[in-house]
């Protein structure tokens, strides 16, 4: 075990605000490492939701009674909170979706209706989770047009000459990962988006992996489209953001019809409401949306720079011990990276560790990851993967690593 030599940071305390962290699961204290799939929720989340469902509950914009106007103006202040998260210059910018994957829909749907035409081309990564490959083959399947992969090393790092040479007068957008979900690689997406603008094309940031773990800011970045999840962050699940500039959303038709994205309805013509209004059909799930700014309200007070520095020790450490076990082979080893490890252990099957690691308390993800492509990368059928936040301590890094060495005893016999 070392000492954290981050100042600010008490994570004793910070695991005090997670009630789950105090879990037992078969007996054994809770070892939860599977945030990259989905995190655990502070008591200030779950005490907002509880405090919405018994006090204030009522369907926003539509009511002029109190309690409808309350909640309305509490879902309108959660928009500037997430505005202020990443950094964007108006709410008229943040829409709320059900997560990164319907923002990622939404998008296929909305611009590529508007600007996807047949022999057009779409360039992804060959790191993207599912959500960030399957909408754009869905997309060129409807219009014809054409996906491209830009590669990565086997260090797990983009190719960006690659990268250079597969951007053409046919390229109609570019949509990448900030941080890979299997190889935690983070990627130099400020300069992907300035060799992009060079040719005019648009680019969409996949920032699921990275609002738990980074500074994001989209006025710096410059993307024209960012997608995050609330349940990556601490918050409700079934709520997520789709940032757009505003200039960029404004040109784009609605992608969904119905109740709150309308102006006037007639049987003869239907206008459609203002921006962000017209890209939020029907009842949204404002509860989810103010959980979500309690979250990111929660991570502000933490600090983004305690959590960075202190995620950076964690990360070290952690690789160093996964590192000295022999027969462990990392997947992912970029030099920039989120708090995420993809391994495997010389003929023990994923799926078997996975099981063992749950009955010492442990929970880690096995398989693919929803990156099957990055298996196939590697020639691999799946790997483990630990992905560590904040709330993570170094002895639980350790708790791992003796799991690890015991199960490679328990298959060396
Ligand atoms: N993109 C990345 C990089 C992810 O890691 C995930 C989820 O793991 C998603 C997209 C999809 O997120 P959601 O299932 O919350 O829509």
């Amino acid at each position: 075990m070392i000492k954290t030599g981050v100042l600010n940071f008490d994570v004793k305390k910070i695991r005090d605000d997670f009630p789950i962290l105090r879990e037992k699961v078969y007996g054994k204290p809770l070892v939860y490492l599977d945030n990259g799939a989905t995190t655990q929720k502070p008591k200030i989340v779950i005490e907002k939701l509880e405090e919405i469902y018994g006090k204030k509950n009522s369907s926003i914009h539509r009511g002029i009674h109190f309690l409808s106007e309350q909640m309305t103006e509490a879902y309108e202040e959660a928009r500037d909170t997430v505005r202020k998260f990443i950094n964007a210059e108006s709410t008229t910018e943040i829409v709320f979706t059900h997560g990164t994957t319907s923002a990622i829909n939404a998008v296929t749907f909305s611009f590529g209706e508007k600007y996807i035409r047949e022999n057009d081309e779409i360039l992804i990564s060959e790191m993207e989770h599912h959500s960030n490959i399957v909408p754009w083959q869905m997309l060129c399947e409807r219009k014809n047009a054409t996906l491209k992969v830009i590669p990565f090393n086997d260090n797990g790092e983009l190719d960006m000459d690659a990268y250079r040479k597969l951007l053409s007068e046919k390229t109609k957008i570019v949509s990448v990962t900030y941080a890979s979900n299997s190889l935690g690689t983070l990627n130099p997406v400020k300069e992907i988006i300035r060799i992009a603008h060079e040719r005019s094309v648009p680019v969409l940031i996949d920032g699921a992996q990275i609002v738990q773990h980074g500074e994001v800011d989209v006025k710096d970045i410059n993307c024209d489209f960012f997608v995050f999840s609330g349940h990556k962050i601490f918050g409700p699940t079934g709520i997520g953001v789709l940032y757009g500039k505003e200039e960029v959303l404004e040109e784009l038709p609605p992608y969904q019809g119905g109740g709150d994205m309308v102006d006037c309805v007639t049987f003869d013509k239907t206008t459609y409401n203002e921006l962000p209004y017209k890209f939020e059909a029907g009842t949204t799930h404002y509860t989810g949306a103010i959980g979500l700014a309690t979250a990111l309200d929660y991570v502000g007070s933490v600090g983004i720079e305690n959590i960075i520095a202190y995620e950076k020790e964690l990360l070290d450490y952690t690789a160093s011990k996964l590192r000295a076990i022999d027969g462990l082979t990392l997947y992912g080893n970029a030099e920039n990276k989120i708090c995420v490890f993809s391994f495997l252990m010389d003929n023990i099957h994923p799926y078997d560790a996975g099981m063992i690691l749950d009955k010492l308390g442990i929970a880690v993800r096995t398989g693919t990851h929803c990156t099957q492509p990055v298996m196939d990368h590697y020639d691999i059928s799946g790997t483990i993967r630990a992905s560590m936040v904040f709330y993570n301590t170094f002895e639980e890094a350790d708790m791992l690593v003796h799991g690890l060495e015991r199960i490679k005893k328990m298959f060396e016999k």
